[in-house]
């Protein structure tokens, strides 16, 4: 690999992707990112990125505009179906229980801060190129002792030492070289479903996020000032696959219709919403995350799931260690890729195994255990609690 500049392929120009895209760049590879997708995604639930992810942020440089991003309700309501509330968390509370080495940010933002590194690194004096190509994916993959071949389908082939599968819980990368994802997948029963709403549902206040959460479903509506808001859908199922067959305008309406509160609004918005994230809520189970060159990273290759909340922290994490690891040993590959996964693989398994246990308690079907799965809230929100809580930030920021 030393002789030339390596190269590498990366599919995917999610959190993973890009991430990815821009370590290895700063390690000295040419990259290319293949992104299905015709323009840039935006939008997005918000994340909590926290954790092995945001040390990693600090050292790719992208932790102050990341920063920039975080967000904070000015309260979080939990209602009941007739909208009254429940209880109600003061947002110096959730600022506190967030932590201070811990941000809450859309999806969507960290997207854009590492495409604008990426970008911005790329036009730096000196930089390998970074090629991002929208609207393409990869058909085709072989390998050699040499190098990997990869196919795109535009039927150009592309020569890299290393392919990168970073292309999400339906990972074509995958399917091509680990196998079908029917035999990987570890569905977990539930659905998840996003979209911005053009209005603020009457019932919520701007920055306030709010939440319904009824016999096995959750509805939550997050206010991001007065110009933008996020409805969020969590819920129960037996058949996450046919649910997702049937598709966002079919099922959301059948699982939310008799929901009351602000469900019928938010509905309502769905049909003319501009694009709608809707999936199962599964997770990877691989014994490796790479055959030769080929490597799989963030939801590709794990999943933990909402969950366990830590899905972009890890893609960060493991994209940073990957580079690590690749500068680490810059002519052994397999050596490289053996102490990457070392590194990664068990707070992986430790997430997915939290991910596993957290289901049950998501959106609980029966009182009790909603009751129970709120006592922490509850107790935030009672004022000794709540200024105890604040006192903590105060003393650790
Ligand atoms: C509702 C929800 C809440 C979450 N909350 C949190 C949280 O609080 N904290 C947290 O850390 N994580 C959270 N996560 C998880 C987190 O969003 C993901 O784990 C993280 O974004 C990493 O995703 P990724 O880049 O691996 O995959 P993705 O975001 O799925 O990106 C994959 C990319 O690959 C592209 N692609 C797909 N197929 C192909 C193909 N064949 N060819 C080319 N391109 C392709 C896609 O268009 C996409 O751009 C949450 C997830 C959900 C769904």
């Amino acid at each position: 690999m030393n002789a030339h500049r390596p190269r590498t392929v990366v599919v995917g120009a999610g959190i993973a992707g890009l991430s990815t895209a821009l370590r290895l760049n700063q390690a000295g590879w040419e990259v290319l990112v293949i992104e299905r997708s015709p323009s840039r995604r935006s939008g997005g639930y918000a994340v909590t990125f926290a954790g092995a992810g945001y040390d990693a942020a600090g050292r790719m440089g992208i932790l102050p505009e990341l920063t920039t991003r975080h967000i904070i309700p000015d309260r979080m309501d939990y209602v009941r179906p007739d909208g009254r509330t429940r209880f109600s968390v003061p947002g110096p509370t959730v600022r506190a229980m967030v932590g201070d080495r811990a941000l809450n940010v859309l999806r969507g933002d960290i997207e854009d801060v590492l495409y604008q590194a990426v970008t911005d690194q790329a036009s730096g004096q000196g930089s390998s190129p970074v090629q991002i190509r929208f609207g393409t994916t990869v058909v085709g993959v072989e390998q050699d002792p040499d190098g990997v071949d990869v196919t795109l389908d535009d039927g150009t082939i592309y020569r890299a030492d290393l392919l990168v599968g970073a292309d999400g819980l339906h990972s074509a990368t995958r399917r091509l070289v680990f196998g079908p994802e029917d035999d990987l997948r570890l569905d977990l029963n539930h659905m998840a479903g996003v979209f911005f709403l053009d209005t603020l549902p009457d019932g919520v206040e701007p920055g306030v996020t709010a939440s319904l959460t009824d016999t096995g479903r959750t509805l939550a509506v997050v206010s991001l000032g007065a110009d933008r808001a996020v409805a969020f859908f969590g819920y129960r199922t037996e058949r996450p696959m046919d649910e997702l067959a049937d598709g966002p305008q079919v099922a959301l309406p059948r699982a939310y219709g008799d929901m009351g509160w602000v469900a019928p609004d938010v509905l309502a918005q769905l049909a003319g919403a501009e694009s709608v994230y809707f999936d199962t809520i599964s997770q990877m189970v691989l014994d490796r995350w790479s055959r030769g060159r080929v490597v799989l990273l963030g939801d590709a290759a794990w999943c933990v799931t909402l969950f366990a909340g830590y899905g972009s922290s890890l893609a960060v994490a493991g994209a940073d260690a990957l580079g690590a690891a690749l500068e680490r040993h810059p002519d052994d590959l397999p050596a490289a890729l053996h102490e990457w996964e070392a590194e990664i693989r068990p707070e992986a398994e430790r997430k997915q195994k939290l991910g596993r246990q957290i289901k049950g308690l998501y959106a609980p079907a029966d009182p009790f255990r909603l009751w129970l799965r709120d006592l922490p809230l509850r107790l935030a929100s009672y004022r000794p609690v709540s200024a105890l809580l604040q006192r903590r930030l105060q003393l650790t920021s």
